[in-house]
């Protein structure tokens, strides 16, 4: 993005924040708000509890330090009291510019965080910007103070750095309200920018933490087939004027966080130098911006406005995520960057994830939507019995929803068209969807009896007819190890103890649970490392075997009966797949070039 300079404030009053990063070693922003208070004095501000595109509440407010409140340009201070965990109120006569003075301690290197030290500074404005409640429609001119060896990345619009007279350099951007500044995070620090444009529209990555690691070469050409890629679901057009991704690179972590016209990514920076994670750094790209169109502009009417204090609860996040999943790596696919047998091994292995854990029967794709703020992200032992995970789940839904439209109308629609079309019957008219508007859209294009499967796959049970699906597009379901002795356990990693039982299983019915130190099986010791070719060796389908465990240090001899396991679920390119079933495979992972195989 060009720096430009800031449009003139309109009548509006406009708020000013200052950030001091100047300071990195002490890992702490030091933040000057300066508001007007309103005619009859008093003004009460807060700060997010939580990061829209991370549904749980992280109680920011935990990092704020010496809030102090002062008549603006003085020392005089003004009385400045904390009335919630997340809220603080300044009194005041009315009309006083009053200056808020606080420290944000940030320490914690994440999507959604703040990260402070000699190498970088990042932070979400969630974490940093205490604003006022009654004035969220207001602009911000937001003056961040840093190194001047270090270059400022963000979406929103900035000054150009200007030297101070401490020997570092500050830029002001603007936001027009609360909810674009808590939308651009900020990244400073010694990073390496690539610009590129699709379509004639500005798109960037800036690489921050990479050491001696170089990006690859084709790292901007691989990105422009991907926004291309994602542009065409949506008719070829970008919603953005301009996008960056700010990319951080560490020893380890990963995640992705989506925002209108950014998104930030972190991977560990090895994933840049090996084949397969480089996919996977390109697959969490793909995901970040396809969610500039599905969640960030076109979204649920209860996502319409944002409350950033408490849960905001939706049943969409199938569709939110679960179809962002599923077009994630369909888009690096289709972009000639996966080929089509590495996408299957994708798919597999959500298909897997899938059958293996009953909790899709206790807990619809609707249900668990609703619930991301107390199970998602809090998963447990029970987790995979009790709750379906929308991202994976979401995406083999989509998938089975997507070959439904395929079948249903011969090929002539999919799930691409599904998505433009309510894209431009809620965000293009200015609003929010609700789960009619994505029954519209699909009934549109092909019938009510597609809106009853959707309905099947997201509020009952899911249970989707796969191999029959699947062959429509000449690809196999097939199970490897199919028929082997299976228990149902998962072990703590390097570990005896039990991380989890599954429900229902040979080991559940055994009563063997989670904490469960087991110490031996038929008479043989259990170690770390050595239960799968145990069980190979002792454990036969339908044979009792006498399990030696430890449960709060009591020893227990438990009986289990192992079942025919289900085995892995793989698919396959199905080699005598008709020309027909080749073509609609074609038409829906785009055509494999000569280099995929
Ligand atoms: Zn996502």
């Amino acid at each position: 993005m060009p720096q430009t300079d800031l449009p003139r404030s309109g009548p509006l009053q406009t708020l000013e924040f200052r950030i001091d990063a100047t300071q990195p070693a002490t890992r702490e922003l030091r933040v000057c708000a300066i508001i007007t208070s309103p005619e009859d004095g008093d003004v009460e501000l807060f700060l997010p509890t939580w990061t829209p595109g991370s549904y749980l509440i992280r109680e920011y407010s935990r990092h704020l330090s010496r809030v102090e409140a002062f008549e603006a340009g003085t020392e005089q201070p003004l009385p400045c009291l904390k009335v919630g965990k997340n809220r603080f109120r300044v009194e005041a006569p009315g009309d006083t510019r009053i200056e808020l003075r606080y420290r944000v301690y940030a320490h914690e290197l994440s999507v959604r965080t703040a990260d402070v030290d000699s190498c970088h500074a990042y932070w979400n404005h969630c974490c940093v910007l205490l604003w006022p409640i009654e004035q969220t429609d207001l602009p911000a001119d937001i003056t961040i103070e840093h190194l001047k060896d270090w270059s400022l990345s963000c979406s929103l619009a900035a000054t150009p750095a200007r030297a101070n007279a401490l020997g570092c350099v500050a830029s002001t951007l603007r936001a027009r309200d609360l909810a674009e500044a808590l939308d651009s995070p900020v990244l400073i620090g010694s990073t390496k920018r690539l610009e590129w444009q699709v379509h004639g529209v500005p798109h960037a990555i800036v690489l921050d933490g990479l050491g001696t690691v170089a990006p690859p070469p084709s790292l901007t050409t691989d990105l422009t087939k991907i926004v291309e890629q994602a542009a065409s679901v949506f008719g070829d057009s970008l919603p953005y004027e301009q996008y960056v991704f700010l990319a951080l690179f560490a020893d380890e972590g990963y995640g992705g966080l989506e925002h209108s016209d950014s998104s930030t990514l972190l991977m560990p920076r090895t994933a840049l130098t090996s084949k397969a994670k480089y996919r996977d750094f390109l697959t969490l790209a793909a995901h970040e911006l396809f969610h500039a169109w599905n969640v960030k502009r076109m979204r649920p009417v209860e996502f319409w406005n944002y409350d950033y204090e408490q849960e905001n609860y939706t049943k969409l996040l199938w569709l939110m995520e679960g179809w962002t999943a599923y077009y994630d790596d369909l888009l690096v696919t289709r972009a000639g960057l996966m080929s089509p047998t590495d996408y299957l091994a994708t798919m597999a292995k959500n298909v897997q994830n899938m059958l293996s854990a009953p909790g899709r029967f206790a807990l619809s794709l609707e249900e668990s939507s609703f619930d991301a703020w107390i199970r998602l992200y809090r998963p447990d032992e029970n987790t995979r019995n009790s709750s379906q995970n929308y991202y994976g789940n979401g995406a083999v839904a989509a998938m089975c929803l997507d070959l439904t439209i395929r079948r249903t109308t011969g090929g002539k629609y999919s799930i691409d068209d599904a998505l433009h079309s309510l894209y431009r019957s809620t965000f293009d008219a200015g609003r929010g969807y609700e789960l009619a508007d994505v029954h519209a859209a699909i009934e549109a294009i092909a019938g009510a009896e597609v809106v009853e499967k959707l309905t099947e796959f997201v509020m009952g049970p899911l249970d989707p007819q796969l191999a029959e699906l699947l062959a429509d597009v000449g690809v196999k379901l097939t199970f490897r190890d199919a028929g082997k002795p299976f228990l149902g356990v998962a072990f703590r990693a390097n570990t005896t103890t039990i991380a989890s039982v599954t429900k229902g299983s040979p080991a559940d019915d055994a009563g063997i649970a989670p904490d469960d130190e087991v110490i031996a099986a038929n008479n043989l010791r259990v170690k770390p490392g050595n239960w799968q070719t145990l069980l190979a060796a002792v454990g036969e389908v339908a044979e009792p075997m006498q399990l030696l465990v430890a449960r709060r240090g009591i020893m227990q001899t438990l009986t289990v009966i192992p079942t025919s396991g289900m085995g892995t679920a793989k698919l396959v390119v199905d080699a005598e797949a008709s020309d027909e079933q080749c073509a609609a495979r074609n038409a829906w992972l785009g055509e494999p070039s000569e280099s995929q195989g």
